[in-house]
């Protein structure tokens, strides 16, 4: 048997079988070696899934006729300058791309290099080279591949659907990409156009979010946190999904080393521990990686297809993934996707919300005298206060209490002194359905710990409800208990409006707001209605007059009562917008608790909101 050596064409082909396995796989080759030749605009066009044709152009540098020749010379290259294999900075480097896919095609390469007149134009068939001719083109670089395979039939039959070769090629093409957001790609499937990236704009890192928010979606861009680490040299950068935004499967995971987009075990172990914590085992997160290192660090010539690299020190990058993975996602802190929130509203909305009754479930008991709490001692600013005098001196106290907590002095709902009861509650036991008061949000919001979750109380509509309640009830009994005002308070109005007042004056005496005339156009009010607390009068005064003016003389005002109240409360101390104090917040909840329907504003719409722990434990994915 004799040895001979095989035909330049053979030994092209053997190579093309592990260059180039499929359409794709000879996209990835052309356009990298557009990306090294520095080209800002590719543009991509395939039909039959790449089969038939492969075009791409290019505005790199070109090349001229003595290059041309070269560049489809097996081992032939313009990279690699010192002949360092262990020091590779460019996509390219095994001077094999060409030669091997112009073997088993029908190649023809236009390419006109800067400076020169006109471009030159190379054709070869199946590996047999013809001669370079002088032909008309732009500036860089086009190559046409026509009939890949078509020399080896026995490749051919592994082909897949065009569909399939079209979505590989796609997903070529995003990979390189993302790498490359300063340059603009487009694909053309001979149908339609399939991508389009402009290139992007400004500082890498806003230019790449840009790129990877227009492959990988809007919703990847708004739930990406970046990542930046160092570590031994070697720099990690990118973004990574929030882990409540997740997929069934890693693809769309995307690492690239040296700008390189490799599928490397390692890098996806890595990706898995640091989201351990978060994720389910069948879940994956989001995200796009960018290892940047000493090229002598890494060897990304493992496989003829580059996809594949080897460290020099994989504990050392693994490190750098988890590490800075992890430390990005601790600095996430609280936030979720924002595809969550949307979702989580949706199980927090009470239940049997929809037939106008948001009637809330409230620890398994229904709104009603049934859950009214005893009279607790901290509430004194509902304790009747029938005489004057004596309210006088209540009221004294109300309006000059000392500068609670959070230094605001006009609070009004409160007591004027603490308990110690209270502030025991507050320290710890938490044995109230509506829980002990842990903070105001927004100065509309009271959030309060119960037993076995969190409330988050409208103060707005709370203390709308309980107005409401609490003069309907107390109209019943023994009249709305008042507070006097130290110094008469005197609101001017036009003279109409305080005749109409005026003449309901017994009528608003009884739900608690006493005035008299002050001269034409004025009206004194002495006392108001204890349960509002610390009042705006003039506004209160003024609309209330709007208010009966509107409902006529034909109803009295306890028909009227939820408006009435409903103004009232309007221009109360607990309307939103203002900050309440711990002492305000657990009255309120006290006073919620002791009043039946406080479930619900006079709207119908929910005074608060109970999340149990056990439906946060779910919110989490902890159940
Ligand atoms: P490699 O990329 O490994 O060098 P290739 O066979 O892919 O090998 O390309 C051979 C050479 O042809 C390259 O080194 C480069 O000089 C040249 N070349 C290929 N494509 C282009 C292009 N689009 N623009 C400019 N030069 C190119
Ligand atoms: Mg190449």
């Amino acid at each position: 048997m004799a040895i001979r050596r095989l035909p330049e064409t053979i030994v092209n082909r053997i190579a093309a079988g592990e260059v180039v396995e499929r359409p794709a796989s000879a996209v990835k080759e052309l356009v990298e070696n557009s990306l090294d030749a520095g080209a800002r605009r590719v543009d991509v066009a395939i039909r039959e899934g790449g089969r038939s044709l492969i075009a791409i152009s290019d505005d790199g540098c070109g090349m001229g006729a003595d290059e041309l020749m070269l560049a489809i010379e097996r081992h032939a290259t313009s990279k690699l300058p010192d002949e360092d294999l262990f020091n590779i900075a460019t996509l390219g480097f095994r001077g094999e791309a060409l030669p091997s896919i112009a073997s088993v095609s029908r190649m023809t390469i236009t390419s006109r290099p800067a400076g020169e007149e006109n471009a030159w134009a190379l054709a070869i068939e199946g590996g047999s080279v013809g001669a370079v001719a002088p032909a008309s083109g732009p500036l860089g670089t086009r190559i046409e591949v026509r009939d890949l395979f078509y020399a080896t039939p026995a490749r051919l039959k592994f082909l897949r659907s065009e569909r399939a070769e079209t979505s590989a090629v796609i997903e070529v093409l995003n990979r390189l990409a993302m790498a490359h957001p300063e340059v603009s790609f487009t694909l053309h499937d001979g149908n339609r156009e399939r991508i389009r990236l402009r290139a992007e704009q400004g500082e890498l890192l806003d230019a790449r979010l840009g790129r990877l928010g227009a492959i990988m979606g809007r919703e990847f861009m708004d739930n990406a946190l970046p990542i930046s680490a160092e570590r031994d040299g070697a720099a990690l950068t990118g973004f990574a999904g929030l882990p409540t935004l997740n997929r069934g499967t890693a693809a769309m995971q995307f690492l690239f080393v040296n700008g390189r987009p490799v599928k490397d075990k390692q890098l996806t172990g890595a990706v898995r521990a640091a989201y351990a914590d978060f994720l389910a085992r069948d879940r994956h997160p989001l995200l796009a990686l960018f290892l940047e290192m000493e090229p002598r660090m890494v060897d990304v010539n493992v496989h003829p297809a580059k996809a594949e690299v080897r460290f020099r020190d994989p504990g050392s990058v693994r490190g750098l993934v988890v590490g800075a993975l992890k430390h990005a996602l601790a600095e996430a802190g609280h936030r979720a996707s924002t595809t969550v929130s949307a979702a989580a509203l949706g199980s927090i909305r009470p239940q049997g919300g929809q037939s106008g009754g948001h009637q809330l479930s409230f620890a398994g008991r229904p709104h009603s005298g049934a859950m009214r709490m005893p009279q607790t001692p901290y509430s004194p600013v509902y304790a009747p206060v029938s005489t004057p005098s004596q309210g006088m001196s209540e009221a004294a106290n109300a309006f000059h209490a000392p500068l609670n907590e959070v230094g605001h002095p006009d609070a009004g709902f409160a007591p004027a002194a603490r308990s110690d009861d209270l502030a025991a509650e507050v320290a710890g036991t938490i044995d109230h359905p509506l829980g002990a008061a842990r903070a105001q949000l927004h100065e509309t919001y009271v959030v309060a710990q119960t037993n076995d979750g969190i409330v988050i109380v409208d103060q707005h509509a709370a203390h709308e409800r309980l107005v409401y309640e609490k003069m309907k009830q107390a109209l019943g009994e023994r009249g709305v208990p008042r507070q006097g005002l130290l110094i008469p308070e005197i609101a001017e109005l036009d003279d109409e409006d305080a005749a109409r007042l005026l003449s309901r004056a017994e009528e608003l005496a009884e739900l608690g707001l006493v005035l008299e005339g002050f001269g034409p156009g004025a009206v004194a009010v002495r006392e108001t209605p204890s349960l509002l607390g610390e009042l705006d009068i003039q506004g209160l005064v003024r609309d209330l007059a709007d208010e009966i003016a509107e409902l006529g003389d034909a109803f009295t005002l306890k028909e009227k009562l939820e408006e009435v109240c409903g103004t009232m409360a309007c221009h109360g101390s607990v309307r939103s917008g203002r900050r309440l104090n711990t002492d305000e917040m657990n009255a309120l909840l006290r006073q919620m608790e002791a009043t039946p329907h406080s479930g619900q504003c006079n709207h119908g719409r929910p005074t608060y909101v109970e999340l149990k722990l056990s439906d946060i434990e779910r919110l989490f994915g902890r159940r």
